[in-house]
């Protein structure tokens, strides 16, 4: 999986297409989108459209909160596929574990028959505690590949990348920069932007990179699109770590999902 990769929430499905052969165009070889994101048609079209080789672009689509449970799932999965146009997914997660309506693990045992069919490449989380994780590694066979969740230089999530890290799940960001509400105008970021003649979105997302997370901007706007791609030239060093790591707040722009319960 690319560690740099574009998401499309909040994107509607008729710029959807643009938006995301913009990113292909612009070199990104992984898309994240969701089934209620409602545009995983637009997502379909433009790689379609691209010309890409199937196997170079990874795509990662969501199971809605609604479609929970074991048969509700296969069924959602269809209708997933059939939107994308493909006839599988490199990555396929539970978008939030609900613990309210207790369904995951049946959730996640019919993603193990997607898997072990073949139609999902990868199988795994988003929006996961780690007592949920624990739950699935319990009940369940197939060790999560990722887990999905908010993490930005507000919110580090160090007890859930350490949880992650031992149990050998990725860590995926979203809302990687905060975003784009006020992260990018905190002076610390905006003064090692200037030190590295980058954009304060590329100082974020290269902190990302170096965290070693996956991480998976979003922007509709083609040279937004290009400069958060742009991170691969630079390094930030230790010192401009440390000014980062101190931003550190534990405050979630989005739900808890401990208690996040909307289907
Ligand atoms: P983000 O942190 O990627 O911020 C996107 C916003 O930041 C843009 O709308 C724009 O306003 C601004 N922005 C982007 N590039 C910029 C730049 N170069 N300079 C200045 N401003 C810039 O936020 P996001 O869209 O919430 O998160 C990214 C992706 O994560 C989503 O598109 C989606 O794929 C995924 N996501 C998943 C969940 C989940 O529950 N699993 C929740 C939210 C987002």
């Amino acid at each position: 999986m690319p560690q740099l990769g574009f998401g499309v929430w909040q994107v509607p499905d008729d710029e959807a297409e643009q938006a995301v052969s913009t990113a292909l165009e612009a070199g990104y070889r992984s898309i994240d989108t969701a089934a209620i994101y409602g545009n995983e048609e637009g997502t379909g079209k433009a790689i379609a459209a691209s010309g890409i080789p199937r196997d170079e672009v990874f795509v990662t689509t969501k199971l809605w909160n609604a479609d929970q449970g074991y048969d509700s799932t296969l069924r959602a999965f269809d209708a997933s596929l059939a939107k994308l146009g493909l006839d599988y997914v490199d990555l396929y997660l539970i978008h939030w574990p609900l613990p309210s309506k207790d369904k995951y693990v049946d959730s996640y045992k019919a993603f193990e028959k997607l898997y072990s069919d073949g139609r999902a490449k990868a199988i795994g989380v988003s929006n996961f505690l780690p007592e949920h994780l624990e739950r699935l590694l319990g009940e369940t066979s197939v060790v999560p590949a990722i887990n999905q969740i908010e993490l930005h230089p507000h919110l580090q999530q160090h007890a859930a990348r350490d949880f992650h890290g031992a149990q050998g799940i990725a860590t995926e960001a979203w809302s990687p920069l905060g975003q784009g509400k006020g992260l990018l105008e905190v002076p610390a970021i905006v003064a090692i932007a200037q030190k590295h003649n980058r954009t304060p979105a590329q100082i974020v997302l290269r902190w990302h990179l170096q965290l070693g997370t996956v991480v998976i901007p979003k922007s509709v706007t083609p040279s937004r699109i290009r400069e958060n791609i742009d991170v691969f030239d630079f390094t930030l060093d230790t010192e401009d770590l440390a000014a980062i790591s101190a931003l550190n707040e534990d405050r979630r722009i989005g739900p808890n999902p401990a208690t996040f319960d909307i289907v």
